[in-house]
């Protein structure tokens, strides 16, 4: 294992049904991705539970309405229970949530490193084919003024490479470094390539975690879209902590 994996690897813990990142957690942001032991987030009695649980309890939780695609939403401009049509938050409000939904697809965290301004943020392959990693780092210095020599992300939990095969036509949109052939096959590390556009972007290499596992070949701990065709999601969520 180079060096970068191994600090990939060390950087992500489950505890009590969330997937955590070490350098969040330092930061003192509340924030993780649930799994299938919380339940399927889309209902709302299991997510207000999964919220308490993260002591996020009562905090209004800010949720887009997904559609695969780039937009980035300040929650400064947007009102509680409206849900965008948007793949991402950025937020420097204290007193908020945001979430994404993803079961598969990439949930992906980005804050500037001294907590200044956080942001989560859903990428399957077509919002990474349509740039929303770039996006998303590129949201804060538009919105904020945050330059990306500032920012820190995390690649949560995600289909790996060892279950994610596609066809040809999604394989040509992305970095031939980022797809692999094996037994006639095509398979697409998604989190691979959303830390290359994240670099391209002006974020340092190491400022970048990915987490290694996988949401399809471990399937008692996640949901995976691919392995159960159940409509079933999983929620990264963040959140400036009371004492921060
Ligand atoms: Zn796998």
């Amino acid at each position: 294992m180079s060096s970068a994996a191994a600090q990939d690897a060390a950087a992500w813990t489950a505890a009590e049904g969330f997937f955590r990142e070490e350098r969040l957690a330092r930061l003192g942001v509340a924030h993780g991705v649930t799994t299938r032991a919380l339940g399927n987030m889309k209902d709302a009695k299991l997510r207000a539970a999964a919220m308490e649980k993260a002591g996020l309890g009562g905090r209004p939780l800010f949720v887009p309405h997904q559609v695969h695609g780039t937009r980035v939403e300040p929650i400064e401009s947007a009102a509680l229970g409206e849900a965008p049509k948007a793949d991402g938050w950025i937020f420097r409000r204290k007193d908020v949530a945001a979430a994404v939904y993803a079961a598969d697809c990439l949930p992906i965290f980005i804050w500037e490193r001294s907590g200044a301004a956080l942001g989560v943020f859903h990428s399957g392959w077509r919002g990474t084919a349509a740039g929303m990693p770039e996006t998303a780092a590129a949201a804060f210095r538009k919105h904020y003024g945050l330059g990306a020599d500032r920012l820190c992300a995390a690649v949560g939990p995600h289909i790996g490479p060892c279950c994610y095969k596609v066809g040809a036509d999604v394989a040509g949109r992305f970095a031939a470094a980022s797809v692999s052939r094996r037994s006639g096959g095509l398979y697409l590390d998604l989190g691979a390539e959303a830390k290359t556009r994240l670099v391209r972007a002006g974020l340092a290499p190491e400022a970048v975690s990915v987490c290694e596992s996988c949401t399809c070949c471990e399937s008692a701990t996640f949901y995976s879209f691919r392995r159960q065709k159940e409509d079933c999601r999983m929620m990264a969520f963040c959140a400036y902590g009371h004492g921060s």
